[in-house]
């Protein structure tokens, strides 16, 4: 998603729109894969053109960067909800995909998560440890490659990690945290899981089911609307009327 314009008000009280693309390079028949990326990107534009903010630098996707992809995850679970399905997952001759299938690519969607949760947390807590540094010592410039894998090594044993896991980034090509700006914010992903699991729970729990229009009205007036004009816990307990909680998360990634 690309934010040419976020949505503001100008100085006559204006509701100047926002003027959001999502561009995508595609086959023509779709994977699991590619449909879950195109309902993660429009979960983004529909931060961007719901949002109805004040100022422009907290408008829409301008939140703090471990509540962004609350929302782009939020709105991927919505990809294989059969109801849905019924209207875009249409072959040639019109037939709509089994429920046998979707129920197979959701089983393989928990397949192996226990190691990709684990290698998912250790480089986190790998970013973390990095930027609690506040000085390299001396002798680190000696011999700089054996210091940081010491650094990695005390890193890995002190959490607990198997010899069988390694973090999902070594330190020497963890670009994300030293060059794409996410210092000691790596965890984001996984927290903005917890999040928008946690949040689609309510949905799953409704007695209507997850077409809920009164919940889904919620939901855009809470938090879409809203973008980062307010503190995310402020948000998130006014929409769950409680603070998050990793349970569905698990649930969703089969570990629990
Ligand atoms: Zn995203």
């Amino acid at each position: 998603m690309n934010n040419v314009r976020n949505q503001y008000y100008d100085a006559e009280g204006n509701n100047v729109r926002p003027i959001i693309v999502n561009v995508g390079n595609l086959p023509e028949y779709l994977s699991a894969d590619d449909v879950q990326t195109t309902f993660h990107e429009f979960g983004h534009a529909l931060h961007g053109l719901l949002a109805q903010s004040h100022y422009q630098s907290v408008s829409g996707t301008s939140v703090k960067r471990d509540f962004v992809e609350m929302f782009s995850q939020f709105n991927e679970n919505w990809a294989f909800q059969p109801e849905l399905l019924a209207r875009y997952a249409v072959n040639a001759e019109g037939q709509v995909i089994p429920q046998e299938l979707v129920s197979k690519i959701i089983s393989a969607l928990k397949f192996n998560q226990g190691f990709m949760t684990t290698e998912l947390t250790a480089a986190s807590i790998l970013d973390m440890k990095w930027h609690e540094l506040s000085a390299i010592p001396a002798e680190a410039y000696d011999d700089p490659s054996a210091w940081i894998d010491g650094f990695e090594t005390a890193v890995c044993d002190e959490m607990g990690l198997i010899s069988q896991i390694i973090p999902r980034y070594r330190t020497t090509y963890f670009n994300h945290i030293f060059s794409s700006g996410y210092c000691a914010g790596y965890y984001g992903y996984l927290w903005a899981e917890v999040l928008d699991k946690d949040a689609f729970s309510l949905f799953e729990a409704s007695p209507n089911g997850v077409w809920n229009l009164e919940l889904a009205k919620k939901f855009k007036e809470t938090f879409l609307e809203k973008g980062g004009s307010e503190e995310p816990m402020v948000l998130y307990k006014e929409f769950m009327g409680r603070e998050p909680d990793s349970d569905a998360m698990l649930r969703a990634r089969g570990l629990k």
